[in-house]
Formats: C-alpha cells, sequence, structure tokens
C-alpha cells in the first residue's frame, strides 16, 4: 500500500545539538562537475567524520530488544578469524575459478553474486590498495518486516542481514585464502575503503533507483550489499538494465513517502556524474531516529515479492511500442 507523508518531520533537539556546521550534500560533491573520488561522509571512524558525533548518537539513540539482539549476533559473526592465506597456490582458470566462488559464495548464504574488476574510482579519496577484482555479494531481505519500517523490527532485519552478508564475505575469503589466494571481505556495519554501489552496478545487480538504492531484477530494493576482494583470476559479469531506471522518471512512490522528504525528483549532478540523489541532510536526521529508517526501499514497487518479473515485461513491451518502426523510419 503506498504511504504519503507530508515531509513536515522535526528532528529531536539533543540530536540536532550533535550537527555539525557542514553539509553532508557538500562533502558528498552535490553539484560538482568535475569527476573525483568519493570523501569519507559517515559509517566510517566517527573521530574523523565531520558527521562523527551524530554517528555515535545513533548507537545511543536507536536500543530495542530485537535490533540489540541482531547486533549481537552480527558482532559474533564479526569476531570470527579468517583462516590464513595457505603457503600452496591452487591453479585454475578464470572461468573455473569464477564458477566456484559463484558456488561458494551462495553456499556461504548469499543470495546474488557478481563479479567485476575494480576500479580506482571507487575508492575513497586517499585510499589505494592492491586488488583486483571485487565479488559483490547480496542478502534479501525480509520484505513483511522490512514493510514495518520504520520500527525497530525493520531496523533488526537490515542488521541481521547486514550480518548475514558479513558471514557470506566472511566465507568466501576464509575459502579463497585455504585456496592460496589473499582475499578481504568488506563488511558493514561501518564501510571499508570501497564504494559498494558502484561495483554491484558494474557486476549486473541492477540499476540505481531514485531512493539511492539498487533495484534489482529478483529482489528489487530489498536486499543489501557486501563484498569480497581478491586477485584470484576471475571474469567480469555485465551490467544489467531492464527499465528500472526509466521507470524511476515517472515513480514518485519513494519521495512521496520519505518523512523529511529527502529523495529528489531529479537527477543531480555529483562528482561529474548525473544520477539520482538522496538529500544526505535532510535523510540523515530521521534516518538517525529510526533505527535506520529504510521506508523508501520497502514502498518500491520492485521490492515487492513477485512483482518485478511483471514489470520488467511491462517495460519491455512499453520500450517496444515506442521503437519506431522500419516502415517510419525507412
Ligand atoms: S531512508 Fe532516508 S531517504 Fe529513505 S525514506 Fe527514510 S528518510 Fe527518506
Ligand atoms: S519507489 Fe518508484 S521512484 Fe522510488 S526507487 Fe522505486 S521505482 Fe524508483
Amino acid at each position: 500500500m503506498p504511504r504519503q507523508c507530508n515531509h513536515d518531520f522535526t528532528p529531536e533537539p539533543e540530536q540536532m545539538a550533535l550537527w555539525p556546521d557542514a553539509s553532508g550534500n557538500t562533502i558528498n560533491g552535490l553539484g560538482e562537475a568535475a569527476e573525483r573520488r568519493a570523501s569519507l561522509v559517515y559509517w566510517h571512524d566517527p573521530e574523523t567524520l565531520a558527521f562523527g558525533q551524530v554517528q555515535k548518537w545513533f548507537y545511543t539513540y536507536n536500543h530495542s530488544p530485537e535490533v540489540d539482539a541482531a547486533r549481537a549476533e552480527r558482532a559474533e559473526i564479526l569476531e570470527q578469524p579468517l583462516p590464513a592465506v595457505a603457503p600452496e597456490r591452487a591453479e585454475r582458470s578464470p572461468e573455473d575459478w569464477s564458477r566456484l566462488v559463484k558456488e561458494r559464495a551462495l553456499a556461504a548464504s548469499a543470495d546474488i553474486v557478481g563479479i567485476t574488476r575494480l576500479k580506482a574510482e571507487w575508492l575513497f579519496e586517499g585510499v589505494d590498495f592492491g586488488w583486483t577484482w571485487v565479488v559483490m555479494l547480496g542478502v534479501a531481505m525480509d520484505y513483511d518486516e522490512m514493510m514495518t519500517a520504520p520500527e525497530p523490527t525493520a531496523g533488526a532485519e537490515v542488521v541481521r542481514q547486514y550480518g548475514r552478508g558479513a558471514k557470506a564475505a566472511k566465507g568466501l575469503a576464509g575459502w579463497l585464502r585455504r585456496e592460496g589466494w589473499d582475499a578481504g571481505p568488506v563488511t558493514g556495519p561501518l564501510a571499508g575503503d570501497l564504494l559498494l554501489i558502484p561495483p554491484a552496478l558494474a557486476c549486473g545487480f541492477g540499476e540505481l533507483g531514485k531512493h539511492g538504492s539498487i533495484i534489482n531484477r529478483a529482489l528489487g530494493a530489498c536486499f543489501r550489499l557486501s563484498a569480497v576482494v581478491t586477485n584470484v583470476p576471475l571474469v567480469a559479469d555485465e551490467e544489467d538494465s531492464f527499465g528500472a531506471d526509466e521507470f524511476c522518471v515517472n515513480c514518485r512512490i519513494c519521495d512521496d513517502a520519505c518523512p523529511p522528504g529527502a529523495i529528489l525528483h531529479d537527477k543531480q549532478l555529483v562528482r561529474g556524474a548525473r544520477k539520482w540523489y538522496v538529500d544526505f541532510d535532510k535523510c540523515l536526521p530521521y534516518f538517525n531516529q529510526t533505527f535506520g529508517c529504510g521506508i523508501c526501499v520497502a514502498v518500491c514497487p520492485w521490492s515487492r515479492p513477485g512483482v518485478a518479473e511483471g514489470l520488467i515485461e511491462k517495460l519491455a513491451r512499453r520500450r517496444a511500442r515506442l521503437r519506431p518502426s522500419p516502415k517510419d523510419t525507412g
């Protein structure tokens, strides 16, 4: 059921007292025409961030028995040590490694997996590392639980699935290390050195939605990401485009439903690329007071189980109808 709100949210004074004299949109490069790497803005070491005090406040404010239990479960997964890299390297063709990596990722609890060659522009500014490949992992969130957003039930589901994503990444990285190839898991809750959305788009997870999350042809926007970086020889997957971007142009379900009105209706110029963008300064206060919100991901029509296939067919039929026939162009 679509939700509508009047965007009249007023943040808690306690949170706003910690608000820095800075704009997350400026840090993110909103309106910048030149390409540059992303700057750290949130979910990193709070002592290094303009929004560090606000980030700390998120963890003091958002407590509930189910969220705390999910965080404890995730912490246990994150604390598990990785195996050492075996001294003998297994040798296989890139095709065989790619097949095995995907099988292992799925067996380690990922729901979707894709491979792409790492690009330097996906690293935050000032970071350099010597990995060649990114294996992207996606884990589905429970739609019914996400539809309770912004209640703690949805927040707990997000934490649980970040835990499952971490389990999948650590399982895959551990397997590669036992095969003699170094590999590192990239998992939440804090973000690492690598942006996850650009490699996820590059490896075929889907298209960027107006709500700033990826829309996948099977899972909609109802999934979370983790990754493994490695140098084992692999084969890159292709991007996947099925009409979600075009669908967003005429849909405003997420922007109507967003309590602080943070979802911008038109694409914006961000560090040299025109794309969908969520107003960081408007989203964050609400996100921070509601266990990470999640309303926009839940209400997106692509997220409703069983809907995506029909939408893709409908968009393909519309494209075929609008395409000029040879008679028109001849
Ligand atoms: S997560 Fe942010 S953008 Fe999405 S609905 Fe909540 S406040 Fe709006
Ligand atoms: S709710 Fe509509 S506009 Fe928003 S991301 Fe989903 S399809 Fe796009």
